[in-house]
């Protein structure tokens, strides 16, 4: 779902009967909003170095690992789901989980964010939590506990609700979850605007930036 541009450019065939398979690489997508958009909870020199450097590395980085494998041909989240839990694979995988990540992060944040969310996502919010105040309270002490880099999570798993976090670049897909939003919590999220003050960072989210339709639209997706 995150390919957004597929290059369909066949390399010619260079001897009859023999050809080289399509070559296609993963794309970095555009940001849903401008790079100033999330002030001032996100600076635009946060959203610059995090989406132009930090994604983007991530998506070169990928290309450089598996162009020329069957694994270029596979949608991204086949393929982290292809090298999840393979030593020898730790670095596609790395790369591969980071790139979906920060594409699900920009997603799960909209500069109209915070507020009620959708009846929907409302009712199961209430039926795994109680109420709003107690899912915003998991969330921020899920990403006020999370040692070092990571990731805070929404996800449906079987009937309800769960907030969880992962360390560096894990994707509860791998655990067979269903991610509804993220939250980005390595230091590169918010250190120069806040500095080590990351609780800060997540009340500024939940207040301002959360996209509550986002998470409600994958509710209601398959
Ligand atoms: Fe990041």
């Amino acid at each position: 779902m995150h390919r957004a541009i597929e290059n369909t450019t066949d390399i010619p065939t260079l001897i009859p009967g023999l050809s080289r398979a399509r070559a296609s690489e993963f794309t970095l997508a555009p940001l849903p909003y401008s790079e100033n958009a999330l002030e001032p909870v996100i600076s635009s020199r946060t959203l610059q170095v995090h989406y132009r450097k930090h994604h983007r590395s991530y998506v070169d980085t990928l290309n450089r690992l598996v162009t020329g494998t069957a694994l270029a041909d596979m949608s991204l989240k086949q393929l982290l789901l292809e090298v999840a839990g393979r030593p020898d694979q730790a670095l596609i995988y790395n790369n591969a989980a980071q790139a979906w990540n920060h594409a699900f992060y920009w997603q799960s944040l909209t500069p109209m964010g915070g507020g009620i969310p959708p009846q929907n996502l409302r009712a199961l919010i209430e039926y795994s939590f109680v109420d709003l105040a107690a899912l915003r309270d998991q969330i921020t002490a899920a990403a006020v506990s999370q040692f070092g880099s990571g990731w805070v999570w929404l996800v449906l798993d079987g009937k309800s609700l769960r907030v969880l976090k992962t360390d560096n670049a894990d994707n509860p897909l791998v655990q067979g979850l269903k991610p509804l939003l993220t939250i980005d919590v390595w230091e590169h999220a918010y250190y120069l605007d806040v500095e080590n003050r990351r609780a800060e960072y997540i009340k500024g989210i939940l207040d301002h930036l959360i996209n509550w339709d986002f998470a409600a639209d994958n509710l209601s997706l398959g």
